[in-house]
């Protein structure tokens, strides 16, 4: 797996005209190396018999050796920095003269690493702003990924349901996160994918709402966006679910968005941009006069974080492909009033897509 992956960054490497990359996010280190420890970076040389390089500290000098195949060529140092910094040296006295191109994410290292590389590394050794390369990458998901994720969504819908049996009028919206993330770490999640939001009434017109610790009311909507972490992948979806009788406005902007959230999702499959996904959600929004309240984007990639690329909003430039998993989650928020946003997570297939959120969208009365 991590000999795919590391292939793949060296050929993407050589598209840019790079020597080699200097990875140093450790997302992008998981996903290239299998390490998940807290410190590393490493090189990977262009080509496809170029240096693969890893350094990490003394504390992953045991777990390094367990996660990292023999591909790997794998040192301890004090500053993992400094230690690719060597690595590279290495490569450019291999290279005996000339430039050496070095890609860096310019996405995640910070100004003060950056300056700190240009201190260690020999003068024909140039650093070029490079992000995006495995992000790229880990956007196409491998079947064993999209397991994962499976079950991260699978164990998130158990885990709704159980939460939701036990009713939510009465309890306050940080109780009902509390109970859902303690359910998730009880069915096997190591943890919550983020932190959930729970947010009734008026509440759920925030898009990004905080529980409070409020009771929820009755005869209103409540929007409960959460995520289980499984074997490091994540999985997203958000409910929206009525407390008993709904006034006329509340129920048609369900409406409008359960319309809205089905027909982008009858849109996914390899082909389109994100920016037409998302413009299918919108039109009908817009249609329906809601165009102002639905100010985020439709969705987003999802895996070993729980946003990752491509991105499905008006930003959205690149083409879905088969192997994308992406959230569809068109809302509509009243300021003051009511907030609606309906989530599923989906896989695009080679013959369109493939729903992991398993639970009702019809509108429930709990
Ligand atoms: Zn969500
Ligand atoms: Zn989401």
């Amino acid at each position: 797996m991590s000999t795919a992956r590391a292939a793949a960054v060296a050929g993407a490497a050589a598209r840019r005209e790079l020597d080699a990359l200097l990875i140093s996010d450790l997302v992008n280190l998981r996903w290239l190396t299998g390490f998940s420890g807290s410190s590393g970076a490493a090189v990977v040389g262009a080509g496809a018999d170029g240096a693969r390089s890893f350094v990490t500290d003394f504390r992953y000098r045991t777990q390094v050796v367990d996660q990292l195949d023999r591909s790997w060529t794998t040192a301890i140092a004090s500053d993992p920095l400094a230690g690719v910094a060597a690595a590279v040296t290495e490569l450019v006295a291999a290279l005996g003269g000339g430039k050496l191109r070095v890609g860096f994410d310019d996405g995640t290292l910070t100004v003060r690493a950056h300056a700190r590389l240009v201190e260690l590394l020999p003068e024909t050794a140039v650093l070029e702003p490079a992000g995006g390369v495995l992000e790229a990458l880990r956007a196409v998901k491998e079947a064993g990924e999209l397991t994962a994720i499976r079950a991260a969504a699978e164990l998130a819908d158990a885990a709704f349901t159980q939460v939701v049996q036990r009713g939510l009028v009465g309890r306050t919206e940080q109780a009902v996160a509390l109970d859902l993330e303690v359910t998730m770490r009880n069915l096997g999640a190591q943890g919550s994918s983020f932190a959930p939001i729970v947010a009734a009434g008026a509440h759920g017109a925030l898009p990004h709402a905080s529980p409070r610790d409020v009771p929820i009311a009755p005869d209103t909507l409540v929007v409960i966006d959460w995520g289980a972490q499984l074997d490091g992948y994540a999985s997203d979806c958000t409910r929206t679910l009525a407390t008993g009788n709904l006034d006329p406005e509340a129920r048609e902007v369900y409406e409008v968005v359960l319309r809205a959230q089905e027909a982008a999702l009858a849109a996914v499959r390899p082909g389109p941009t994100g920016r037409e996904v998302d413009a299918v959600a919108r039109d009908l929004i817009d249609a329906a006069g809601h165009g102002e309240h639905f100010g985020h984007g439709l969705g987003h990639g999802v895996g070993l974080e729980v946003h990752e690329a491509p991105r499905l909003s008006k930003l959205g430039e690149d083409s879905l492909v088969a192997g994308n998993v992406v959230t569809v989650e068109p809302g509509v928020y009243l300021p003051g009033v009511v907030g609606v946003r309906i989530e599923d997570l989906v896989v695009v297939t080679e013959d369109g897509h493939d729903v992991l959120s398993g639970l009702s969208k019809d509108l429930t009365v709990v």
